[in-house]
């Protein structure tokens, strides 16, 4: 504002009073401010528009879009995180500027597994494990007994794919198997078909495998439970057939030995 003052010739003080008003909806004159991008350790920001005249800051060229948060404009300071690297035992982040591939901080943590082996984060692969035999390994299972055979193996279900007996990978339906860790059972019927004896089973998993053995007996032996039960009323059976088994085979022995010493005579 401007204020002058003057006397005119009449001896009249005549006062000029000169006020400039900006106008509100002056049309802006913008100039832009280009992005700055952050560093590593630099914050930067975006671009956007000044004008000239009122000093307001607008996200278009046209000046419609005011920015009144100036701080909405930056761009904080950060790395520029590469792809996941890992070892066995964890994953991280490095920054992939030249010259700077620091470990990103944040980043760095223990793999995540989940139901598998493979890490949900990095993806890593854990190394093939070593599965073991949990429950029922070296089992027994006796003709009689018309129940399945049961085994705990201590790998992940989800990775389960089959069973071998034998070596050989067998049907489906000659097994149930569950989780827990992996909860292998094989049914009655199927373990009727196999010869008495010593068999090997094989659990099978996407990466790897574990085996034992078991045993198919004709009626169970050694019992160590009560000797009263129908089951083991068989037992006394079993060994007074060996028993006389074995005394055929002793008298055999006899009359064979008797007649070597008949011919040597
Ligand atoms: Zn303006
Ligand atoms: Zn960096
Ligand atoms: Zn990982």
């Amino acid at each position: 504002m401007l204020i002058e003052g003057d006397y005119g010739r009449r001896g009249i003080y005549t006062i000029v009073m000169t006020v400039s008003i900006r106008s509100i909806d002056h049309t802006h004159t913008l100039t832009l401010v280009p992005a700055n991008p952050s560093t590593c350790t630099q914050p930067g920001h975006t671009a956007y528009y000044v004008c000239d005249d009122c000093g307001k800051w607008f996200e278009d060229e046209a000046g419609t879009v005011e920015i009144t948060d100036h701080s909405s404009v930056v761009v904080p300071a950060g790395h520029t995180p590469s792809d996941w690297q890992y070892d066995t035992d964890q994953h991280w982040k490095v920054c992939t500027v030249a010259d700077c591939g620091v470990v990103i901080a944040e980043s760095v943590a223990a793999h995540s597994y989940g139901d598998d082996d493979v890490c949900d984060i990095c993806g890593y692969i854990a190394p093939t494990p070593t599965y073991k035999f949990l429950e029922g390994a070296n089992g027994q299972w006796t003709q009689s007994s018309g129940g399945p055979l049961t085994f705990r193996v201590s790998g992940n279900f989800a990775r389960f794919t089959g069973v071998k007996i034998d070596g050989v990978l067998i049907d489906a339906s000659n097994y149930t198997a569950r989780a827990g860790s992996t909860i292998v059972s094989l049914g009655a019927g199927y373990l009727q078909t196999l010869a008495v004896g010593s068999h090997t089973l094989t659990v099978v998993y996407t990466n790897g495998e574990c085996s034992t053995r078991f045993v198919v007996s004709p009626v169970s032996v050694a019992p160590v439970q009560s000797p009263q039960t129908g089951e083991n009323a068989a037992v006394p059976v079993f060994w007074i057939a060996l028993f006389l088994v074995s005394m055929a085979g002793f008298a055999g022995t006899l009359v064979y030995s008797q007649k070597k010493k008949d011919s040597a005579k």
